[in-house]
């Protein structure tokens, strides 16, 4: 008998679910694969534009090479060969107007030794002093979650939180600080704090007992020399007897016969499967099970979110001050709207025609939630003003595209772990239900891939057990 499964969303958490799928289960007629995706396109935040001789990425521009799942995906899909690092990796911050480098071998808050931070001129001597202390900080007794900024202004002092992991973490996440979960975020330093009474001293710790890095690997970040979307583009083309259905809206997720689902969509039409596997935002996941398990979806609208703009600008190269690194950060302190922008012409090559620079800036998040109430022309011109003086900007830009991502950055706030708990107890009561994506245990492109493994794994394994529960009988 031929087992169905819908796939819901067609970000990159469904494309690889469907392709770790059709892997485990290769012939159509053990197993029937449908993705259904809202937009027109496939890839979610993942999509890469050409205009007039420049590389667009409308959201996500690289990943992390550090966890192994996408490089190894990568290489399954035959992209290894293709992965493209960095040409420059010096990120600056913002500080009174000015740009200053981060220090060299910034593990996201802090470098492993303190010789890069004194020198840096990033902190004060007062902020450098209280960086100093820090393994002499008594560690933490209580258990309980704590904030991002709780955590570095007691371990490494207010100037590291606002200048160093404000604008790096919290601008990863688009979030706000004193909200964002350090045990869900960097359990990697409560760590460090719990079992080296440092995180300076756990640093060192974890720099001497790391395997030695892959040569062959580009660098901590890498992409492709067509964009992101090679990987989209690779994920569907090599995963073969899925019916595609972009431009399709599912709109429930209902019982249907005993042992199956009911799957209305915005054509009129129904899919009907015995297991469901929701790459969709919590919100929406949230909203297409309402009515089949309320509980469930109360827990997956516990989850936040935040709305984000990315603003593309072209210029010409002799308009801009030499572009020698990835990109700027910009701290709260410095008072304008302007979280971050990307170099992408120096960060990675082939993404602007000879003599012309492209630029990437980041608006909105959490905190900064009204800005983006601006129309696309008011945004734009707002980058280019702010922009102006950290880059010397020199006239206007050739065009400017602005791409918005609407509730599109799911926020791990403290105790999150136990929200994801919650939503997973509830969705067990559900056989055949799975849930995967940027909403639960990791929200870059490497962690969704993993999640995709998992719940592929798990729709594999329920889809094979010989006798279905019936789920009327399960409820
Ligand atoms: C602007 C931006 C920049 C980012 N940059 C990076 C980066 O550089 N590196 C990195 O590692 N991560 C980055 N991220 C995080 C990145 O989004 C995630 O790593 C990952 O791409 C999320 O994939 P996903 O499949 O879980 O979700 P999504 O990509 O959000 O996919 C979910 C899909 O569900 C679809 N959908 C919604 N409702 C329905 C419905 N009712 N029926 C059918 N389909 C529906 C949506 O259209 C969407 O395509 C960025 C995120 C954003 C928003």
């Amino acid at each position: 008998m031929t087992r169905r499964v819908v796939i819901l969303g067609g970000g990159v958490t469904g494309l690889a679910a469907a392709y770790r799928l059709r892997r485990t289960v290769p012939s159509p007629d053990d197993l029937a694969i449908t993705l259904v995706e809202r937009r027109s396109r496939l890839g979610g935040s993942i999509g890469t534009e050409r205009h007039e001789g420049y590389l667009i990425e409308s959201g996500v521009d690289s990943f992390f090479t550090l966890t192994a799942t996408a490089v190894e995906l990568s290489g399954m899909l035959g992209l290894r060969g293709r992965l493209q690092g960095p040409a420059h990796r010096r990120v600056y911050v913002a500080r009174r107007g000015r740009l200053v480098p981060l220090p060299e071998g910034l593990a996201l808050l802090t470098t492993p030794r303190l010789g890069p931070m004194v020198r840096s001129s990033l902190l004060s001597l007062r902020g450098k002093a209280r960086l100093a202390v820090e393994p002499l900080v008594p560690a933490r007794r209580e258990q309980k979650d704590e904030s991002l900024a709780s955590f570095v202004r007691r371990r490494l002092g207010r100037e590291a939180l606002e200048r160093i992991a404000d604008p790096l973490v919290a601008g990863i996440h688009a979030g706000d600080p004193e909200q964002l979960s350090m045990s869900s975020l960097l359990p990697q330093f409560l760590a460090y704090e719990r079992e080296h009474g440092s995180v300076f001293r756990g640093l060192q710790a974890a720099a001497r007992s790391r395997p030695v890095r892959d040569p062959t690997l580009p660098g901590p970040f890498a992409s492709f020399p067509n964009g992101m979307s090679e990987l989209v583009n690779a994920l569907v083309a090599q995963t073969p007897d899925v019916a595609w259905r972009p431009g399709t809206r599912a709109l429930a997720i209902e019982r249907g016969r005993p042992g199956s689902f009911e799957i209305p969509l915005d054509d009129g039409s129904a899919l009907r499967s015995e297991a469901v596997l929701l790459t969709t935002p919590a919100p929406v996941s949230a909203r297409l099970l309402e009515k089949l398990e309320p509980k469930l979806a109360d827990a997956l609208h516990a989850i936040p979110y935040a709305s984000s703009a990315v603003i593309s600008l072209a210029f010409p190269a002799d308009a801009c001050r030499p572009l020698d690194g990835s990109g700027l950060l910009v701290p709260r302190t410095e008072g304008v709207h302007l979280k971050a922008c990307t170099w992408v012409s120096s960060k990675f090559e082939g993404r602007a025609p000879s003599g012309h620079v492209l630029l990437r800036a980041f608006y909105g998040g959490v905190r900064e939630a009204s800005v983006l109430d601006r129309p696309d022309d008011a945004l734009a011109d707002l980058a280019v003003q702010e922009l102006t003086p950290l880059l010397g900007l020199r006239g206007p830009p050739e065009f400017a595209r602005v791409h918005r991502w609407q509730n599109a950055h799911p926020q791990y706030d403290v105790d999150h772990a136990e929200r994801v708990a919650t939503i997973e107890s509830a969705r067990t009561t559900v056989p055949g239900l799975f849930l995967a994506g940027s909403a639960y245990r990791g929200i870059g492109v490497p962690a969704c891939i993993e999640d995709a493994d998992r719940a592929a794994r798990g729709v594999s394994s329920f889809l094979s057990t010989e006798a279905l529960v019936p789920m009327e009988a399960a409820a």
